[in-house]
């Protein structure tokens, strides 16, 4: 029986512990620092009062009912220690066969202590709440004041990040105005979305560029481009050109950096924090490690020299793909599992997946396959 550790059940790590479900030669512990498994991509209807949190989680022992060979661990990853084959959670040790890192990243604030303390991020359930909260009480705050300048402050809303998640939020958030606060919508302040790049959604097709920031538009909102935000002091929003945007919201949905796994060799991180894997996805210098989905970097498939891109199709196949590898060594040769024969795995390749960004409660979709 060989033991294989788990950490974070985002959609690599589920997708992986699905595939190894069911195994009688493989002991699996999923460990997540929440009991939930979330949809991410959903978290910026929470965030705006469209539905909530029970709608996009989950529980992981729930999830899991029936499983036998999969076990749920509660904590958050302290200290890999490869030596030794274990690892160290904030609930206990873990002695691993195999461990496969899946953490994903974290709102990256790119070393600005203000912004850090004062803006909202969108990167988890809380923060999602948080920022519900957060709009909603300073609505409702600005609808009742009669003082036009503290007015203006709360009705105004900063979105850093002209990503999927800048763009969905903008136009949730002037939808809801619209409609819920049809008085304050008419009086002053206004919903703004700044990016540094020459177009909103960097990633994805010209159509769903100009498609997006004609939408955008129409909703009212002000979009900045080529442009950073540089500073949140005092409610006041300072951009990189010197404009100051006085605000009680300023949102920060503009880059993420990789959780950081302690104990892993300084060889094995790359750009953006991220694990440097192979084209199996075992981690750079270490034989029994794996990392999967935004957690890594791999950069063995041609057509994507500086990486895939972090998006959830990419966790879900290489977890998938991870376990599928996995299962096949799970024929009673224990000489392949213990080396992990990399000649009988299948090496990642990412399939072609559509990008959706829904705009607005009008249900406005654009789709293609990336550039
Ligand atoms: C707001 C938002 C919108 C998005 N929209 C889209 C979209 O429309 N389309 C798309 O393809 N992608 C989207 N993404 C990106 C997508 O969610 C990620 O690419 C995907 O979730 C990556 O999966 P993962 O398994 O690598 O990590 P995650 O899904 O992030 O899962 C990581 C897991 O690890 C756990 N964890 C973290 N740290 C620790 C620790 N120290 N110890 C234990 N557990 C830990 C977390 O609790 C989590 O369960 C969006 C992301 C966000 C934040």
């Amino acid at each position: 029986m060989k033991k294989i550790v788990i950490v974070g059940g985002g959609f690599g790590g589920i997708n992986l512990a699905k595939k190894l479900a069911g195994s009688h030669m493989l002991e699996v512990v999923l460990v997540d620092r929440n009991n939930y498994n979330f949809f991410p991509p959903l978290l910026y209807q929470v965030s705006t009062a469209f539905i909530e949190m029970s709608s996009i989680s989950y529980p992981f022992r729930k999830m899991f009912q029936g499983n036998a060979n999969i076990n749920f661990h509660l904590g958050s990853l302290v200290k890999v220690y490869q030596e030794q084959n274990k690892v160290e959670m904030d609930t206990g040790i873990l002695d691993y066969d195999y461990l496969v890192l899946g953490m994903g990243t974290e709102t990256n604030f790119f070393g600005n202590k203000n912004v850090m303390n004062q803006a909202l991020p969108m990167k988890t359930i809380d923060d999602a709440i948080n920022l519900r909260n957060h709009i909603l009480i300073n609505m409702e705050r600005a609808d009742r004041t009669a003082d036009v300048i503290e007015k203006e402050k709360l009705r105004t809303i900063v979105i850093a990040g002209g990503g999927a998640t800048g763009v969905e939020i903008a136009s949730m958030g002037s939808s809801i105005i619209a409609k819920d606060y049809p008085r304050l919508d008419k009086q002053g302040g206004k919903i703004y979305l700044i990016d540094g790049a020459p177009v909103l959604l960097g990633p994805m097709s010209a159509k769903a560029q100009q498609e997006a920031y004609k939408v955008l538009h129409k909703l009212g909102v002000e979009i900045i481009l080529n442009t950073l935000v540089n500073e949140y002091v005092d409610d006041v929003v300072t951009l990189s050109d010197g404009t100051k945007i006085p605000t009680k919201s300023l949102i920060w949905a503009s880059g993420v950096i990789a959780w950081e796994a302690p104990g892993l060799p300084e060889t094995a991180i790359g750009r953006g924090r991220r694990i440097l894997v192979d084209a199996y996805n075992k981690v750079k210098d270490t034989e029994n490690i794996f990392a999967i989905g935004d957690q890594c970097l791999q950069t063995t498939d041609e057509k994507y020299p500086n990486g895939y891109p972090q998006l959830a199709q990419i966790a879900i196949q290489q977890g998938t793909l991870l376990g599928r590898n996995i299962r096949n060594t799970d024929d009673g040769d224990w000489r392949l599992l213990s080396d992990f024969d990399l000649a009988k795995s299948t090496e990642f390749h990412k399939t072609l997946v559509a990008q959706v960004v829904c705009i607005g409660y009008s249900g406005w979709i654009y789709c293609c396959g990336g550039r």
